[in-house]
């Protein structure tokens, strides 16, 4: 075995993963499917994020002879991944188009004489005939394809790149190829299979359950003054990604948290790529930033300790939700993931798809995720349950999301429900008009307006026969039958119609049960029998706390010094495995997961130190 690195004593899957990455033993499938790819086979992985689907490539790539290459989109994460993989002793590099001429030679000679353990480049620099016939006169341990959902047209993240990977299948006919993401969809796991020409591969579905992420869904009510209550009285001064829908948003939010004394930083893609690349390292290199972004960052981000993702406007679909959430406690320690949601979100996000511009059939596509989305924001039953059932997974209510902590209480709201849709039908006559959701609460609650005025609606029979309810119960109770599809906003400015449930409702032949609106959750942390790996650092007794903090320090410290994440010193789960078991040699350091041997070497008397322990 030649290109392990040199203290890699036990050459088999197993003693990899305990003396160079310190961990004890397999998650999941993971020693399946090195077993599959270390034996020469191809493998299509499905994991949700922080499954730790790394280790699945970077084992085998140290189990076979040559050089395991890494495709990847993100060419702004690719020296975080290599410094990762140094701290551990692994010899890795990347070619990129940030890299000077001399630089990239230097890193080609490394791969052409057998010095590397794993190479990261982009799709566009793998399919150029130059890179092809470079990596053709190397030997290749295997193939990994990050992030693999990029292949998929009509996913979230399609990059019309990864199309040209069905090349490898020819060009590398005797190397094994590894496919992997964090996208569960029927659809996707399909498209990866047939683009990238894997039809031998042996394919594994890990279970999509992130059971220490708390799932909450709050209606939107100054969002802003909800997220800063969340993060002042559950997160301060940790780490979280804010998502926001618009730039503009984005900046505002940002400069607003910072005059609230919470160190945010802006992220878009409308920024100067410098600084969109600060601001990024900025927060994988510090403690405890709040990073507010679109949807334009996340992936590919591995940092392990985001404590909380809050989601300010609706994501367009339960996938991207599902990654974007993804990101919050891929170290297993308990997270949150929340969300301030509202009837303005739902009827301008289907004016924007409505008046977009795009084919019918993508419109109708981005309906139906956005329909997946709205069901998911109004369901009164467990929200993972309804989360995995989208991935195809069965599960029983969680006990860890705002509805099983919290649950609804739903009330017959038939009669309201009618007479919603009869003030629709009358106002829908008035040809050559457009009525938002606000004039049509005004015509219910027969409340005198410059429009009403002006179109003479006092004068219609369903003026003012909603007064049972207040302005902020209808708006409840539409924005429930917008996403049962009982109402529907239709065209350029979200007109409001009876939906494709509406006749049934309107004929009396079912009930409408809708749910009041829970006042915000403020859960007690609950976790699941059999959850996580390991406590969380919120719940060490003071004293405790005291130790992590000194560790903490000295990490960052460390951290600054050597110019890396402080995670890829040691991750926050490590630090608290450290407390919790109490060193007192380095022998017993060791043990600790987390605590490989580079590490153990370069920092073990260090640790000891600052744990005051006489070794
Ligand atoms: P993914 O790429 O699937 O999102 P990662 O590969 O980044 O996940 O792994 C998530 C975290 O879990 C990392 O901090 C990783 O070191 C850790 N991890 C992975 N496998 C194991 C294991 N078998 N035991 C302990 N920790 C692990
Ligand atoms: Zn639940």
């Amino acid at each position: 075995m030649h290109s392990a690195p040199a203290d890699t004593a036990d050459p088999t899957a197993l003693g990899i993963l305990s003396t160079v990455f310190g961990y004890e033993s397999f998650r999941g499938d993971q020693q399946a499917i090195i077993e599959q790819v270390a034996g020469g086979g191809d493998a299509i992985v499905l994991m949700p994020t922080g499954g730790g689907k790394s280790l699945c490539y970077q084992i085998p790539a140290l189990l076979r002879e040559g050089t395991g290459i890494v495709i990847s989109p993100l060419i702004a994460l690719m020296s975080d991944q290599v410094a990762a993989l140094d701290a551990v002793g692994i010899r890795a590099a990347y070619l990129n188009s940030t890299l000077e001429p001399y630089e990239a030679q230097a890193v080609e000679q490394q791969l052409l004489a057998g010095d590397l353990d794993l190479l990261y480049m982009a799709p566009e620099r793998l399919v150029l005939p130059r890179t092809l016939d470079l990596l053709s006169r190397a030997r290749l341990s295997l193939v990994a394809i990050d992030e693999a959902h990029c292949v998929s047209q009509w996913g979230h993240d399609f990059r019309p790149d990864y199309l040209g990977l069905s090349v490898l299948a020819e060009a590398f006919p005797g190397t094994p190829r590894i496919a992997l993401t964090a996208t569960a969809t029927e659809a996707t796991h399909r498209e990866i299979t047939e683009r990238l020409r894997m039809p031998a591969a042996e394919h594994f579905v890990a279970s999509f359950d992130r059971p220490n992420i708390q799932y909450r869904i709050d209606p939107k009510d100054r969002a802003r003054d909800q997220l800063l209550r969340l993060i002042r009285s559950e997160h301060p001064g940790e780490a979280g990604i804010v998502y926001c829908l618009s730039r503009k948003s984005v900046e505002q939010t940002a400069a607003w948290l910072e005059g609230q004394g919470v160190a945010a930083l802006p992220y878009h893609a409308g920024l100067d790529a410098r600084v969109r690349q600060e601001h990024q390292e900025r927060f994988l290199r510090e403690d405890g930033l709040v990073i507010v972004a679109t949807i334009a960052f996340g992936m590919g981000i591995d940092k392990p300790d985001v404590r909380f993702v809050a989601h300010l406007d609706l994501p367009k679909s339960i996938e991207g939700y599902y990654q974007e959430t993804g990101r919050a406690g891929r170290d297993g320690q308990p997270s949150t993931a929340w969300m301030a949601y509202g009837l303005g979100d739902v009827v301008s996000q289907r004016r924007f798809i409505d008046g977009g511009e795009g084919s019918e059939q993508f419109k109708r596509n981005a309906r139906s995720h956005l329909d997946a989305m709205l069901a998911l924001c109004e369901t009164v039953t467990c929200r993972r349950v309804q989360l995995l059932r989208y991935f195809g997974q069965d599960s029983t209510p969680c006990g860890n999301c705002d509805i099983c902590l919290n649950p609804p209480t739903t009330w017959d709201a038939t009669v309201p429900a009618q007479k919603l849709l009869s003030a629709l039908i009358r106002l829908d006559r008035e040809r050559g008009q457009t009525f938002g959701a606000g004039h049509v609460i005004d015509v219910l609650l027969g409340r005198e307006s410059e429009r009403s005025r002006q179109s003479r609606h006092e004068q219609l029979s369903v003026w003012g026969i909603g007064t049972e309810l207040s302005e902020k119960e209808w708006r409840t109770a539409l924005r429930q039958l917008l996403a049962r599809g009982i109402v529907e906003a239709v065209g350029d400015f979200g007109v409001l119609v009876p939906g494709p449930q509406a006749g049934p409702v309107l004929r009396g032949e079912v009930t409408v049960e809708l749910a009041v609106d829970r006042s915000p959750t403020k859960a007690p942390r609950q976790r699941r029998s059999g959850g996580g790996p390991s406590r969380a650092a919120a719940s060490l007794e003071p004293a405790q706390q005291e130790v992590f903090d000194a560790l903490r320090s000295w990490r960052s410290g460390v951290a600054k010094e050597k110019q890396i994440a402080p995670y890829m010193v040691f991750s926050d789960a490590t630090l608290v495995g450290i407390i919790e078991q109490r060193p007192t040699s380095v022998d017993q350091l060791g043990l600790v997961s987390g605590v490989g041997a580079k590490k153990l070497a370069e920092y073990g008397e260090a640790v000891l130190e600052v744990l005051g322990t006489d070794h």
